[in-house]
């Protein structure tokens, strides 16, 4: 951890304040829904046979502090992003090149791929996608040469079932009522937050760009009734942070939708001849809907597919006619493995960008980032893994999401002689980014934790874009906008991050 650039904060609390904070908090978080259900293991079936508790997410207390310069930065360059990624999703013959690297050494992607070939050989109905992107930075100081400079620095892009935008869009509210109720104590040497705290749009702008893709689909005709499949894990801890999507979808745009569970999809949908998506919810089997748009908030982790039941379920999806958010080639996009072929040095992806100085603008967020292959990159790779030293500045990524499944620091060298070498390229290794030291209280389970403290800002992205004909790009965007942004917060002892992993909390921005 590199040293604070920041002022004090948070600002000291007397027992009093804490309480008066601590309770109002607590009222507001259940009153508004920044809520999940209870871990396993916190309530006992016992106390809660009908599962109907649910408690405050983790959150911070106080939002973090963060630059507004790479604050602004970050939202500014998202649309970007969108537009990048969706040229790489429309780029087959590219994604092709990345996956005949991983196929040998990762199933899951091998399998993804095949779920793509099986469609393509039988033609794509669905020439529409959507994406609902969320790119995640850290503030990186860069000290190279003699003036230090704060720099956002990309951790990933997430193509699939990127989460907390129901969440992130509630705490950066419940901040604000919090200052609104002096619920934080002023003075003369506290930060000033009233004016600088930024609110995130994220419910809304991620409604709207499922709205924006129910809205383009065309319907068939076949039925009278038009809906938007939310496919979910089952059980999932965090239903608020999706169903504030359904709500503001239905309140905002008066679209309805349904939550589907990942192993109910060929029990509750069937295809027609003409390959519609037909959604026949269980408790009104005689009221059968057709499918707009499938929203993934599942099968993105290898822990989802149990038997081959579940990849021909997801065949199934891809098969029909909905909008999909994302297509399996969307999905293989975010893997980290294109990640990292775009960042290596010495090859600027210009195939997805031809425009030199919008590419430079994201190129800047790059952190440098190595195969672990045979090429002359995948040698400086592996000597760089293998050494103690200077492993300790990276960290070690499968093609995974949901977060645990990286490997840190010093850890390295051993977890990787602990494996074949064969299976090395099935990683990527990446540089730690080295965010200025910051301190918050976080509230889980109950418990108030402070101390020094990480954040990473996720900016939200919706687009909608049609593919060409051919495999190598074509095609044409017709939404892209920003929409909204999260940041979560964890303990600077924690190298993970992700909130449903149990490592950070919702936070949100007081910009300085
Ligand atoms: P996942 O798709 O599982 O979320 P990530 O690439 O986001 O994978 O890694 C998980 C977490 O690990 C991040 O939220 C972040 O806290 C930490 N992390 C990943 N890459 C870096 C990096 N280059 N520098 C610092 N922390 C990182
Ligand atoms: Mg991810
Ligand atoms: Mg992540």
């Amino acid at each position: 951890m590199a040293n604070s650039i920041y002022p004090p904060y948070p600002p000291p609390l007397t027992a009093e304040q804490t309480e008066y904070l601590f309770t109002t908090l607590k009222d507001w978080t259940i009153a508004h829904g920044l809520a999940v259900r209870p871990a396993p293991g916190f309530v006992s079936k016992e106390q809660d046979p009908s599962g109907v508790l649910a408690t405050t997410a983790p959150v911070t207390l106080f939002p973090s502090l963060f630059p507004r310069s790479c604050f602004d930065e970050a939202l500014s360059i998202q649309e970007l992003y969108n537009e990048f990624y969706s040229r790489v999703a429309r780029d087959e013959r590219w994604l092709e090149g990345i996956v005949n690297e991983l196929i040998g050494v990762d199933d899951f992607i091998a399998n993804l791929w095949r779920i793509h070939l099986e469609v393509k050989r039988e033609g794509y109905v669905q020439d529409l996608s959507l994406g609902l992107f969320r790119s995640d930075y850290m503030v990186h100081i860069n000290d190279e040469g003699s003036d230090k400079k704060l720099q956002i620095k990309q951790v990933e892009f997430n193509t699939i079932a990127s989460s907390f935008g129901g969440l992130a869009w509630e705490v950066s509210t419940l901040h604000k009522y919090l200052l609104s109720v002096d619920a934080y104590p002023g003075g003369p040497k506290t930060v000033p937050m009233h004016g600088n705290l930024a609110t995130s749009n994220s419910v809304p702008g991620l409604a709207a760009g499922l709205a924006v893709a129910h809205k383009t689909y065309e319907p068939s005709n076949e039925f009278n009734r038009l809906c938007v499949i939310f496919l979910v894990q089952d059980p999932e801890r965090n239903v608020f942070d999706q169903r504030h999507l359904e709500y503001a979808l239905l309140a905002q745009h008066g679209i309805r939708s349904f939550r589907l569970p990942w192993q109910r999809i060929l029990q509750d949908t069937e295809m027609t001849a003409k390959r519609t998506l037909v959604y026949r919810p269980p408790h009104l089997p005689d009221l059968p809907c057709e499918v707009s748009t499938i929203y993934f908030r599942a099968g993105y982790s290898p822990d989802e597919y149990k038997s081959e039941q579940d990849w021909t379920a997801r065949l199934h999806l891809e098969r029909s006619r909905a909008i999909k958010c994302p297509t399996v080639l969307t999905q293989l996009a975010g893997c980290k493995k294109v990640q990292q072929v775009l960042a290596t040095p010495g090859k600027p992806p210009r195939r997805f960008m031809c425009d030199g100085e919008r590419l430079a603008k994201l190129m800047q967020t790059f952190m440098p980032m190595y195969p672990m292959d045979d090429g002359e990159a995948g040698q400086e790779g592996k000597r760089l893994a293998l050494d103690p030293e200077s492993a300790n500045r990276y960290v070690l990524k499968p093609q995974r999401e949901g977060g645990g499944n990286n490997v840190y620091r010093k850890k390295i060298p051993e977890f990787l002689k602990s494996i074949p070498e064969s299976h090395w390229p099935a990683w990527i290794l990446m540089e730690m980014i080295e965010p200025p030291a910051l301190r918050n209280a976080i509230l889980r389970n109950g418990e108030i934790q402070e101390g020094g403290v990480i954040g990473e800002l996720g900016v939200y992205g919706a687009c909608l874009w049609r593919s060409g004909t051919g495999e190598e790009g074509q095609g044409e965007i017709l939404r892209n906008f920003e929409a909204g942004y999260l940041l979560r917060t964890k303990g600077d002892q924690s190298e993970e991050g992700g909130v449903a992993a149990g490592f950070g909390a919702v936070d949100s921005c007081c910009l300085v």
